[in-house]
Parts: structure tokens; C-alpha cells; sequence
């Protein structure tokens, strides 16, 4: 059986399509610079990870020793203590956020969340599934969380353990809390029982490579770090990485062992195809491939708000950050160009694939707008 002419023919129309939407958003922070073509044989096998990746399992049809290597090669570039790290690649950053927060919740079950006001929209849905007490901090103009303000509202609360949710590089201004800084909060105020969850979605694929560092990694005080793989690294398939501790994951991995099971992941199966994605992407790049598209991203960004004040627009960006930030612009333009906008606020995310033609390009459209 094969297809008929005319479902064939709208799937060609449809790959137009879907080929110029791709050409021109600016507005989200996904790569599109990736070609997995030599992996096109591996369409053709069930390829499932279930279970636990550094378990050896009875089913055979997975890539669970590339997804393997993908983890060391972050635990690496997060500075995982050699031999106390795990982790897994997720469906996505969401799901190592809601990994991260349930481990925090196993360890500390009496455990308050603190997250900022800039945190992602999926982490209060998450919160929520997993019942954990949580209060909002305030955020500073920048899309920084407001310490000043953790300040105070750990000090009401210093009996019991702090889980806090940071973010490396908050989804509209790309800023990110400063892991020295939070810990020389819960330090001053001898809070002993914590976690730090990093979710680093974007930036865990672009900080390592940046000078000088940003504190938001394991060496840093973090416990777990959520990144995900189709935003820096580019993949077809939503994907990401979660690196933990193992000592904390083993906690949980015990619990669930007395149930029978050794089930250390959020689904049972698990993806075969992305992880063979990251894997791809991290050898062919290699550590000075991927520095190199950080650095030309910051290059272009950097050009980008340069250009808009040049045209009379306040744009801004926080330190190193491939994120521009400028007052709202007309809709057709955010339209065209795919443009998340929100509070009045409208940014443009300068991944790797994007180059100076295009924000000539976009810069051309603004000007004539006015
Ligand atoms: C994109 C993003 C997420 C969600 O990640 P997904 O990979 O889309 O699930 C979480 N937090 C921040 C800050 C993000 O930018």
C-alpha cells in the first residue's frame, strides 16, 4: 500500500510551509542549524530507552550507551563531582525541571519552593502536581530574582528546608540568578536543609562556553540542572538532559526499588532517537564547535542591539546574553518574524543560525514601519 497522489501532494505543500516558518522566526530559542541525515537509518527500528539509562535491561533496541556518553559530556560542562552524577535525557526542559523539583520534594517533603516571578510557565503547573508548599519571589527589572526579597522571606521561614528554583537565563530577558549569591543567603541565615534546582533550558548549552562564568552549576551549589536539547544544541524532536546527584537520585531509586522497581525516570519509555540527536551534535561539534556558535551568537546579538539603538530603539540585553530586549513592535512585524511579546516587552533570540543578513533584513522591516 502506499499513499495516494493526493495526500502525497499535501505533504509537499505542507513541507513548503513548514520550511518557510522555519526560515523566519527570530522570536524563540530553538536552533535550526542541525542535519541528522546520517542517522536516517535509525528511523526504521523501535528504538526505546526505557528505564534507567545506567541499568542494564533485558530490552535491547536502545541507545542507551550514546545517551550515556551524552550525560557525562554535560555532567562534564555542569562540573558534576567525577563519580557522584546522573542523569537522563528527558522529552524536553520542562520535564528536568519536574524532575529536579520531585527529587527536592523526596529529600525534603516539609520543603518550601522559592522561584521568581520570572520563572517559566510550566513550573507553577508543576508545583501543583506535585503538591509542593511554593512562594514567589519578586523578580528585578532585569528578569533577576530579587534577593533582597529571598532575603526576607527566608527569614520568616528558616525551620524549614529551602528548595529554590533558579533560573539560568529566564524565558523573556534571558537573565540568570546567581547560584553565590543564593547560597550566601541560606548561609547567612544557617539554612542547612536546601536544594538548588538550575534550570538552565537555554543557557546550559551556552554558559559553559561563556567568560567569565556564570554561577549556576554543580561546582556552583546546584543539585540538579535541567537543559534542553532543542533550544542550544538543535534537534527535530523536543528533547533535553537532566544532570542530578547520584547520591540523591539513589534516595529516590531505593523507594521505588521496594515497590519492585527500579524506575528512575518520569515515563517508562523513553525516547531512543534524541539521545542519538545530542550524541551526534556533541562530536561532531566537539567542545571548540560549540564555543564557536556561542561566541558567533553573542556577536550577532550584540550587533542586533546596537543596530536597534542605532535606529532610536531602547533595546537592552543582560550580561552575555543572546537575547535582545526591546519595547513592543507592530503586530505584522511580530507576525512575520515570530516574535514572542509579553508585559510590552518583545525579544529576539540570537541562536546560532541566525546571521547579520537576517537582522538587516528584520531591521529593514522596522524602519519601514515607522
Ligand atoms: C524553554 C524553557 C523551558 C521549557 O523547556 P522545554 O524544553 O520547552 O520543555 C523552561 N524554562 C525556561 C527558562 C525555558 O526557556
Amino acid at each position: 500500500m502506499d499513499l495516494e497522489q493526493a495526500d502525497r501532494d499535501r505533504l509537499n505543500r505542507f513541507l513548503d510551509t513548514i520550511r518557510d516558518r522555519t526560515g523566519s522566526f527570530l522570536g524563540y530559542p530553538v536552533s535550526k542549524d542541525f542535519d541528522y541525515k546520517d542517522l536516517f537509518e535509525f528511523f526504521k527500528y523501535p528504538l526505546n530507552n526505557l528505564g534507567d539509562p545506567f541499568t542494564p535491561s533485558t530490552w535491547k533496541v536502545d541507545t542507551r550507551e550514546f545517551e550515556r556518553e551524552v550525560i557525562s559530556f554535560m555532567a562534564g560542562l555542569f562540573r558534576a563531582e567525577d563519580d557522584n552524577f546522573w542523569g537522563y535525557v528527558t522529552n524536553g526542559g520542562s520535564e528536568g525541571n519536574l524532575y529536579g523539583l520531585y527529587l527536592a520534594r523526596e529529600l525534603y517533603p516539609k520543603g518550601v519552593v522559592y522561584y521568581s516571578q520570572d520563572t517559566h510557565y510550566s513550573v507553577s503547573k508543576n508545583l501543583h502536581l506535585l503538591n509542593m508548599r511554593h512562594i514567589m519571589i519578586r523578580s528585578l527589572a532585569n528578569g533577576e530574582m530579587d534577593y533582597g526579597d529571598l532575603l526576607e522571606t527566608l527569614k520568616i521561614h528558616r525551620d524549614k528546608p529551602a528548595i529554590i528554583f533558579a533560573n539560568i537565563g529566564t524565558t523573556m530577558t534571558e537573565a540568570k540568578d546567581d547560584l553565590i549569591k543564593i547560597n550566601a543567603i541560606l548561609q547567612e541565615l544557617v539554612i542547612t536543609e536546601h536544594y538548588i534546582h538550575s534550570d538552565a533550558a537555554l543557557c546550559g548549552g551556552l554558559a559553559p562556553f561563556i567568560e567569565p562564568r556564570a554561577a549556576f552549576d554543580l561546582a556552583d551549589g546546584a543539585d540538579s540542572i535541567s537543559v534542553s536539547g532543542h533550544k542550544s544544541f538543535g534537534s527535530p524532536i523536543p528533547c533535553g538532559i537532566l544532570i542530578a546527584k547520584k547520591d540523591n537520585v539513589a534516595r529516590i531509586a531505593r523507594s521505588i526499588a521496594y515497590i519492585g522497581s527500579l524506575d528512575t525516570t518520569i515515563t517508562g519509555s523513553r525516547n531512543g532517537l534524541t539521545p542519538l540527536f545530542l550524541w551526534y551534535t556533541i562530536k561532531k561539534l566537539g567542545m571548540n564547535g560549540l564555543k564557536k556558535r556561542v561566541m558567533h551568537s553573542l556577536d550577532i546579538a550584540e550587533y542586533t542591539e546596537k543596530r536597534l539603538i542605532d535606529a532610536g530603539i531602547n533595546a537592552w540585553r543582560n550580561e552575555n546574553a543572546i537575547t535582545v530586549v526591546f519595547p513592543q513592535v507592530p503586530a505584522g512585524i511580530r507576525e512575520k518574524w515570530q516574535l514572542a511579546t509579553a508585559d510590552g516587552k518583545t525579544h529576539l533570540i540570537c541562536m546560532p543560525n541566525v546571521h547579520k543578513d537576517q537582522i538587516d533584513e528584520f531591521l529593514y522591516d522596522i524602519n519601514n514601519s515607522r
